[in-house]
């Protein structure tokens, strides 16, 4: 039978082994590991593919988040307990990011539709008098940025687009992450640019911003021993941007593979059990980090799924709202849009590296789902 992972990153990384290895080589051989000419220059390659002035690497794509969150509270561009508007599906981080930073997460309901934030969800929330908003272009998808940016400028409303899941995301010319005020990068080794363990990065057009945070992902300090803030322990190492500096110049043709399985599966796939995803601009706008699906019944598919040796994730099975760690500050909520969303999405394998049969095989079994029969069984125990 043909199996298929949901996603195999040695797979996806096979071809690239002699450039990360040499890429290794060549940071062993420099003994200069933290802050170094590899960050730069990846900073400088990245800024060029984001069309931004500036990128920060930093650890991680929720350090990203808050050291953005927290700058613009140093500028005073931001004071404690202001708003954040994000769409209340997000992935956890996003929330956790907006907390951290001593801010309060106004959650609104997502398009249900692309899933992410909509000028009306944006709109509907302006009577609260939010000061930032956090659009996430969740799956690969980019937001409505241009009219999201529109309503942010006329509101004075500070703009970061959380893009860990979209690197290269193109709406009418411009790149995931040029558009707000600044965004937040996750290089997780299964992000679309991924690393080969944890970093992040900031992208900007604010050359004063970007110095503050130069100095707030290094302790807060400009010259060494000398802190002109307190800051973290937030920088991306020198062998992990030697890694991302490799791997770049593959990501365009990574996310045209990554187009081409979508494109195979949106054609393919034809259940009127399962709802497909909805790309609401140009192909180029989505970079399918995941093909999210939803079913009504969608463990009864995700079993289905597997007994064909079909592996699939839930991304992601609890609402943020719902989670433990925010029972007291959000779970009095009721999103109704966002809970049905995380009680229906199924996400089947997506990578740059699935062959034609395995998309095949995957379309064949999900045609095959039958829902009704599915029912009937549970009924006859
Ligand atoms: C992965 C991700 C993050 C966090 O990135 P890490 O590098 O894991 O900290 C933030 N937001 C979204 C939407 C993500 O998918």
């Amino acid at each position: 039978m043909t199996t298929v992972p949901f996603f195999d990153l040695s797979a996806a990384q096979a071809s690239l082994t002699a450039d990360l290895e040499s890429a290794a080589r060549e940071v062993i051989a420099s003994g200069w590991f933290i802050l170094g000419r590899q960050l730069e220059s990846f900073e400088q390659d990245f800024a060029a593919y984001c069309g931004v002035d500036h990128v920060i690497g930093v650890a991680s794509g929720l350090d990203a988040l808050i050291l953005v969150l927290r700058a613009w509270k140093q500028q005073g561009r931001l004071q404690a307990g202001d708003g954040v508007v994000v769409a209340a599906n997000t992935f956890i981080a996003t929330i956790i990011a907006i907390q951290e930073a001593g801010l309060k997460p106004i959650l609104v309901e997502p398009d249900p539709a692309t899933c992410n934030l909509s000028v009306r969800g944006l709109t509907s929330a302006l009577s609260q008098k939010p000061k930032a908003v956090v659009p996430v272009h969740l799956h690969g998808q980019l937001c409505p940025m241009p009219g999201i940016m529109e309503i942010c400028r006329r509101e004075n409303i500070l703009v970061l687009e959380d893009s860990a899941q979209a690197h290269g995301a193109i709406l009418e010319g411009k790149r995931a992450g040029s558009f707000g005020h600044a965004a937040g990068f996750s290089f997780y080794p299964t992000k679309n640019l991924g690393a080969l363990g944890d970093c992040g990065a900031i992208a900007t057009n604010d050359a004063e911003f970007t110095k503050l945070l130069r100095s707030l992902r290094n302790y807060g300090s400009e010259r060494k021993y000398i802190n002109n803030h307190q800051g973290l322990n937030s920088r991306l190492d020198e062998i992990q941007a030697a890694f991302l500096k490799a791997k770049l110049p593959h990501l365009d043709t990574d996310n045209a593979a990554r187009r081409s399985v979508a494109t195979r599966y949106m054609n393919g796939i034809r259940n009127a059990d399962i709802r497909l995803p909805t790309v609401s601009a140009g192909a180029e706008s989505h970079v399918w980090h995941l093909f999210v699906v939803h079913c009504a019944d969608r463990d009864a598919l995700a079993r289905h799924l597997s007994d064909h040796g079909i592996q699939t994730a839930i991304h992601y099975p609890v609402a943020p709202h719902r989670q433990e760690c925010f029972q007291s500050l959000l779970g009095g909520l009721s999103l109704p849009v966002t809970e049905t969303l995380h009680d229906e999405c199924l996400s089947l394998p997506m990578s740059p590296v699935l062959t034609e049969e395995q998309v095949e095989h995957v379309i064949t079994a999900v045609n095959a789902y039958n829902a009704s029969a599915t029912l009937h069984q549970v009924a006859n125990g």
